[in-house]
């Protein structure tokens, strides 16, 4: 067994699953605390960049865990654990609520931000609750936030479980002005027609594939298929996982307009995010 706070969070993060010798009844206790205590989830926030400007364009955001004596756990374990137990109800009603205090801030102090946009990761567990839309709307009033503020991220398997009640809750959700993306598109099961079914406006290009064409270039040719048909139906086109230059320009080249990936930026807290987008911002913090 690790020893050190920091080398138990590396083996909570070489885990996958259950087997890391954590007992996860303990750790899921130590989340519904986590919940209750308020200050050790935190929204980290990660650049999301037009390919061939350079500009950036907006941010998704990303849950993190403090454990008070584990340290940061990863959400790859954190978050099946909140599906399996439903806490991922409450931390996903966090997550909106935090993101809409956050963009409505950047829209007004960051330059160029006026447009700007935050995508929030929604589980399917928290989507199949009865009031999830109403709750959703409940938020983005309570925070005054414009809808088109905000982006869903909505993993492929989990659209595909209940097509028919899906449905209906996407076509709600883009009613009030949300935007919808499919999330890690390519590493579920769906065929390309859902893009179409489900009206997302975003297909973001699971890290994998830029994996792929890193390692062999003929590997873009499927980013390119997607990436052409994504468009062709009308979505934004997003790679994920872009670490180099190189890549930048390949993907553009493949047809993504947008990326996201350690090449442009790591997750990172709101504070850092603002000391490096806008140096005078605590200033203007203090004249509002
Ligand atoms: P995701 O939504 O596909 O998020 C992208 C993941 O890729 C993030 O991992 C991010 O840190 C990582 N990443 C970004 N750029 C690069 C890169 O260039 N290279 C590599 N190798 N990785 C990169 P993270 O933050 O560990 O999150 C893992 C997953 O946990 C997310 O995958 C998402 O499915 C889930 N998750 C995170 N936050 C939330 C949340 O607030 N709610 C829900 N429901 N799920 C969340
Ligand atoms: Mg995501
Ligand atoms: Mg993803
Ligand atoms: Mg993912």
């Amino acid at each position: 067994r690790p020893g050190t706070d920091a080398e138990k969070s590396v083996a909570l993060f070489a885990a996958n699953g259950m087997d890391d010798g954590l007992d996860p009844l303990a750790l899921e206790q130590d989340l519904r605390t986590a919940i209750e205590a308020g200050d050790q989830l935190q929204l980290h926030y990660q650049p999301i960049v037009d390919l061939v400007s350079g500009r950036l364009v907006g941010f998704e955001s990303l849950m993190r865990w403090h454990h008070p004596t584990m340290g940061l756990v990863s959400p790859l374990r954190f978050i099946p654990l909140a599906e399996e137990s439903k806490l991922i109800i409450p931390i996903g009603l966090f997550a909106l609520d935090q993101a809409c205090q956050q963009v409505n801030r950047w829209r007004r102090f960051l330059p160029d931000a006026a447009g700007m946009f935050i995508n929030v990761n929604v589980s399917g567990v928290q989507m199949q609750e009865a009031d999830f839309v109403e709750r959703v709307a409940e938020i983005l009033a309570h925070r005054q936030t414009p809808a088109d503020a905000l982006k869903l991220e909505i993993t492929e398997s989990v659209v595909l479980d209940d097509v028919d009640g899906m449905l209906s809750i996407l076509s709600r959700l883009k009613a009030m002005g949300l935007r919808l993306a499919i999330d890690d598109f390519g590493t579920g099961y769906s065929s390309l027609s859902y893009l179409h079914q489900f009206r997302f406006d975003a297909v973001k290009i699971d890290q994998s594939f830029v994996r792929a064409m890193r390692q062999r270039p003929e590997n873009g040719l499927i980013i390119r298929m997607i990436a052409e048909l994504s468009r062709g139906l009308g979505c934004e086109v997003i790679a994920e996982g872009v670490e180099t230059a190189n890549d930048v320009i390949r993907l553009a080249q493949l047809g993504c307009m947008y990326g996201q990936g350690y090449h442009f930026g790591r997750p990172r807290d709101p504070m850092t995010i603002e000391k490096l987008l806008l140096p005078a911002c605590e200033e203007t913090e203090t004249v509002v």
